[in-house]
């Protein structure tokens, strides 16, 4: 006997939405799919699923409703003249958008009787279905738990609370260290380049920082870091926030006569000289924390 794998409907198909349709499908189970531009369901329909006629129409084919759009206001563009399918269903957005937009669509959602589960996708589409992949969801843990084997054909199920904004600030933050880890190997790599060094002889170099950084060895901030965030204690006695900024005064002034944009060194160079304004000289580079939780005055 053969069990019948959970219906499910996709809403959005954009290069996320489409794979994890597919994936889906690949996986046996039944899918529905709606999208604004209605010609992207085309090579699903080929393989299988269900083009839905209506948002109403989609989210009455199946109770699990998969949505994934370029933000949150996409959502209630797609379903909100159809609130009146929604009672029952579960929702579960991985789009992303800011935490408050979370917020008040888990409370939009619950108003029209359906429950709301908040996802970000720590993975490219062609991630969805790999081994590796995870997402970060938030909202109610039993509704996830219902669903849970269902969703981890798409990815590995990390759960982070009940706090539907949740999945969308660890999103956030990952994608900070993301994007600023990068630009800042790109800089790195301008910068000797200006010296005719080609990038690959410099990659093993900016390579072994970052993995560095994540270690437990002498440069192993993050751990180091963690832990003095966790006392709110920065000892400096070794490598002064001082001298620090002074450094960093010249990576400011080593882009500029390299011929590179200097913005990205100048606002880090502004937030250690703030943290020692604050008074942090002489304590270490955690104290940047103190200068980070406490903006500049306009
Ligand atoms: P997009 O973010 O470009 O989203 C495209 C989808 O949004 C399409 O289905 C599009 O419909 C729909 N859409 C946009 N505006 C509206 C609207 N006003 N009303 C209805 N539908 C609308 O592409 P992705 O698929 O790449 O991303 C989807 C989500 O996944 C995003 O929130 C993204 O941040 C997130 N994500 C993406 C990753 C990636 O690598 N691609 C990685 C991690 C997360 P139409 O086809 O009609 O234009």
């Amino acid at each position: 006997m053969t069990t019948q794998k959970t219906p499910v409907t996709v809403i959005g198909l954009g290069p996320m939405g489409a794979t994890m349709a597919e994936t889906f499908l690949k996986a046996g189970h039944p899918v529905t799919v709606w999208n604004r531009t209605a010609s992207k369901a085309a090579p699903l329909v080929a393989q299988g699923a269900t083009l839905a006629a209506t948002p109403a129409d989609a989210l009455a084919a199946n109770d699990l409703v998969i949505i994934s759009q370029i933000d949150y206001q996409a959502m209630y563009d797609s379903i909100g003249s159809a609130t009146g399918s929604l009672e029952g269903r579960v929702l579960v957005n991985l789009s992303s958008d800011t935490p408050e937009k979370l917020r008040a669509a888990g409370a939009w959602a619950a108003g029209h009787g359906a429950d709301l589960i908040t996802g970000g996708i720590m993975v490219p589409p062609p991630g969805i279905g790999q081994p590796g992949a995870y997402t970060f969801y938030s909202g109610s843990e039993a509704v996830l738990e219902k669903h849970r084997e269902t969703l981890k054909v798409l990815t590995d199920v990390t759960y982070v609370g009940a706090d539907q904004g949740l999945a969308m600030l660890f999103y956030t933050a990952q994608l900070f260290i993301f994007w600023s880890s990068l630009a800042s190997y790109m800089h790195a790599v301008a910068l000797v380049g200006s010296a005719g060094v080609a990038p690959e002889t410099f990659r093993p170099y900016g390579a072994a920082t970052i993995g560095d950084l994540a270690g437990d060895g002498p440069m192993g901030f993050v751990k180091i870091l963690t832990a003095e965030i966790e006392k709110r204690e920065y000892p400096g006695e070794l490598n002064s926030l001082l001298m620090q900024a002074v450094s960093s005064d010249h990576v400011v002034e080593a882009s500029r006569a390299a011929g590179l944009d200097t913005a990205y060194p100048t606002a880090l160079r502004d937030l250690f000289w703030r943290a020692v304004d604050m008074g942090h000289g002489a304590d270490g580079l955690g104290s940047l924390f103190e200068a980070l939780k406490t903006p500049a005055k306009a």
